[in-house]
């Protein structure tokens, strides 16, 4: 069953254009913007059209689909032979901060690890 847009919901918001954002792309239910913090030269979110709050509540399909438009568009921002690293946060302990899912797209730098 499809949640419904969630008004409470940052991501949702930026969707359903009532938070004004540059959206890159926008295909099969996923939509891509650019962090509004970003993190490195190359960070973009990469989010389901769906309001699913955590990947805890989403089917491997979305994550898949997800994932392959991060591929994509690594590959369409020539990132994708130096690399990239793609993140997902989830809940408290993943430092999630908007309950809707996300992939991040970081790339453009070297990446450090282990993360934070
Ligand atoms: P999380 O911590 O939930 O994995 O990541 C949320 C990300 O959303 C953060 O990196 C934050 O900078 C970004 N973000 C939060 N609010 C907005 C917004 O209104 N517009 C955009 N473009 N990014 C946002
Ligand atoms: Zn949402």
């Amino acid at each position: 069953m499809m949640n419904p847009k969630s008004k409470d919901c940052v991501f949702c918001r930026i969707l359903d254009g009532s938070i004004e954002t540059d959206i890159i792309y926008r295909e099969s239910g996923i939509a891509v913007f650019r962090d509004a913090n970003p993190q490195a030269p190359v960070h973009l979110l990469i989010v389901p059209e769906e309001h699913i709050a955590t990947i805890n509540d989403a089917s491997g399909v979305i994550v898949a689909e997800c994932m392959e438009a991060a591929k994509k568009i690594a590959k369409d921002l020539n990132i994708a032979e130096n690399g990239y690293r793609t993140v997902i946060n989830c809940n408290k302990d993943g430092g999630q901060e908007v309950d809707h899912l996300h992939v991040h797209l970081l790339g453009g730098r070297k990446m450090g690890w282990p993360p934070g």
